[in-house]
C-alpha cells in the first residue's frame, strides 16, 4: 500500500504556488490530483475538483453522489473540506464563489478543456494559466518511496523482456505477440498494459510504431517496447531490441554504436548536469560513429504516475538534474525502409550517478530463426 504523506505534498505545492505569485489552483482528476491527495478520481463530465489557495486549507469540490468515494480516499483521512454541488447546480460558479475574484488562478495540465474553458467563464476578472510548473517541480523529484514503487515496476517490466523469446517467433504476426506480451505485462504484476510496441523488419523504423498484422520474418529486427501501471500508479516503460536469426554486419555496427550511446547517457548522469547534456552525452555517440541523422528524437522523458511526464531530457532543457529525477534513455536509431533498433532504461538521479532500474542485457538479443 502506498502511504505517501499527502499533507505534506499539499503543503509543499501550497507553497510552491505562493513562490510562484499564483493566488490559487484548480486540480480535476488526473495524475496531480492522484499525486497531491491520493484521490484516484475518475475523470467523468461531473467536475471534481481540489482547490488550493497559500495559506488557506484546501477544499475538495465533489459532485453529490462522488462524496463517498472522496472521503474513502486520503481526501477523508486527511480531514479536508468536501462542499458539494447537486445536479442542478452549477459547480463551476461553486468553484468561482469559494476562490473569488483573485488576480491568477492555475489548473492541471490534464483538466478536460471543457471544463478549463467554463471556468474561464467564471473567472473572467483573473488569469489563469497552467499548474504544470508549479506541480512539475514536486513530481519530479521522487522519494524514496516513489523510487521504489519504480523499482518494483522496472522488475515487473524486466521480467516480462526476459520471457518475450517465449512469444516472439518468425512466421508470427506482430499483433499476435502483442497480445502475449500484454498478458505477460498483467501476469508480472502490473494492473494495466498500457502499450506494446512490437515493430519488426522496416516497421522497426518507426520509434512509434504499436503493432500490426506484418507476419514476423528470419533476418528481421524488432523492437519491442513496452510498459504498464502497477496498482500503486507507477508506470514501467523499457525497450529491448531482439533479432530473427543473424544481422548483417551493417546493423551489428550501427547497434554497437547505438549501446556505447546509451551507456555514455547513462554514465553522464549526476545530480548538476543539464537535462539537455543527458541527451547530447548520447548524441554525441550516435555522431562520431556517423550515424546521428537516424536518432530522431530526444533521448528521455521523466516517468512516475504518468509514462511521460517532466523532466524531458532534451536540447533546450537547461534544468539542472536533482537526485530523484526519475526518466528514461533511449537512444534510437530509425533507417527508413531498413531497419531500426532501440535500447531504453528508466533510470534515477542518485547522489552521485545513476541508479538503473531497467536490467536485462542490453547487448542485441538474438533469437533463433
Ligand atoms: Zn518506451
Ligand atoms: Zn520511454
Amino acid at each position: 500500500m502506498f502511504t505517501a504523506d499527502y499533507a505534506a505534498r499539499l503543503q509543499r505545492f501550497s507553497h510552491q504556488l505562493s513562490v510562484l505569485g499564483i493566488d490559487a489552483a484548480i486540480i480535476s482528476p488526473g495524475p496531480d490530483l492522484r499525486y497531491l491527495s491520493g484521490y484516484d478520481a475518475i475523470p467523468l463530465e461531473r467536475l471534481t475538483a481540489l482547490i488550493i489557495q497559500p495559506a488557506k486549507s484546501p477544499i475538495v469540490v465533489s459532485p453529490l453522489l462522488e462524496k463517498p468515494a472522496a472521503l474513502a480516499s486520503p481526501i477523508g483521512s486527511m480531514g479536508l473540506d468536501v462542499v458539494t454541488w447537486t445536479e442542478t447546480e452549477n459547480p463551476f460558479s461553486v468553484v468561482h464563489s469559494i476562490i473569488g475574484d483573485v488576480q491568477t488562478v492555475c489548473v492541471d495540465g490534464r483538466m478536460w478543456a471543457d471544463k478549463a474553458l467554463k471556468l474561464q467563464r467564471e473567472f473572467t476578472n483573473s488569469v489563469m494559466v497552467s499548474a504544470n510548473q508549479a506541480v512539475a517541480a514536486l513530481r519530479q523529484v521522487k522519494d524514496a518511496q516513489e523510487v521504489q514503487a519504480l523499482r518494483e515496476a522496472g522488475d515487473a517490466i524486466d521480467v516480462v523482456h526476459s520471457r518475450v523469446h517465449e512469444f516472439l517467433k518468425v512466421g508470427r504476426t506482430e499483433a499476435e505477440v502483442g497480445r502475449d506480451i500484454a498478458a505477460a505485462i498483467i501476469e508480472s504484476g502490473h494492473a494495466t498494459a498500457d502499450f506494446v510496441i512490437v515493430a519488426s523488419g522496416p516497421n522497426s523504423a518507426s520509434p512509434h510504431h504499436e503493432v500490426s498484422d506484418r507476419v514476423i520474418c528470419k533476418g528481421d529486427a524488432v523492437v519491442v517496447d513496452i510498459g504498464g501501471t502497477m496498482p500503486n500508479g507507477y508506470c514501467s516503460d523499457s525497450t529491448r531490441t531482439y533479432f530473427m536469426g543473424s544481422p548483417s554486419e551493417r546493423y551489428t555496427e550501427m547497434y554497437a554504436a547505438l549501446l556505447e550511446s546509451q551507456l555514455t547517457s547513462t554514465r553522464h548522469v549526476r545530480p548538476g548536469v543539464s537535462c539537455e547534456s543527458v541527451d547530447k552525452a548520447a548524441r554525441d555517440v550516435l555522431n562520431d560513429a556517423g550515424i546521428g541523422e537516424y536518432f530522431i528524437h530526444r533521448v528521455g522523458h521523466g516517468i512516475g504516475l504518468e509514462t511521460h511526464e517532466e523532466p524531458y531530457m532534451v536540447e533546450g532543457n537547461t534544468l539542472a538534474l536533482e537526485p530523484g529525477f526519475a526518466f528514461s534513455i533511449e537512444p534510437g536509431f530509425y533507417v527508413e525502409g531498413w531497419a531500426g533498433a532501440r535500447i531504453e532504461d528508466i533510470v534515477v538521479c542518485g547522489e552521485e550517478s545513476a541508479i538503473v532500474l531497467n536490467n536485462r542485457p542490453r547487448e542485441l538479443a538474438i533469437l533463433e530463426a
